[in-house]
């Protein structure tokens, strides 16, 4: 199996929460380690630069006012097929969606504040962690 890497970010909602340290349990036990992290006020450009491909959607001034409310904790997790892993530990976008012991079913409270934050693909995945972590 391969070993990838993936970007995650814990968002304002579960840091405010105080359950960063739940959720890195989940990446542990799953196998993923933790290879790089941050704890981070992202700025407004920040937050743009990152959902950029989101930027026509109709939530993308909420979900960048979101993004901004508070520290976030970004971190680069590795692994083996890191990318699915992490989305199945994540759940759906949608918490009530989420299947039951899923980071989102658990922490998250609505699809706005959904709690995390994981590349969907290894291509985006290395884009999203040179936009944090550079090369
Ligand atoms: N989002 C939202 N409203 C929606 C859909 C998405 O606020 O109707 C936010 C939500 O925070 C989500 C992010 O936009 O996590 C990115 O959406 P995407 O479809 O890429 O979901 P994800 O990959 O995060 O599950």
């Amino acid at each position: 199996m391969a070993i990838e890497r993936t970007l995650s970010i814990i968002k304002p909602d579960a840091v405010a929460k105080n359950v960063i340290g739940k959720i890195y349990t989940r990446f542990e036990e799953a196998g993923l380690k933790i290879v790089a992290a941050q704890m981070k006020q992202l700025t407004r450009e920040e937050a743009e630069g990152f959902y950029a491909a989101h930027k026509e959607r109709g939530f993308f001034k909420d979900l960048v006012d979101f993004m901004v409310s508070g520290p976030v904790m970004i971190q680069a997790l590795e692994g083996e097929n890191a990318v699915l892993k992490n989305r199945e530990l994540m759940g759906a976008t949608d918490p009530k969606k989420a299947e039951k012991g899923t980071i989102r079913a658990d922490f998250a409270d609505s699809i706005d504040a959904n709690a995390v934050h994981g590349s969907d693909a290894v291509e985006a995945a290395a884009v999203e962690i040179a936009y944090f972590f550079g090369k």
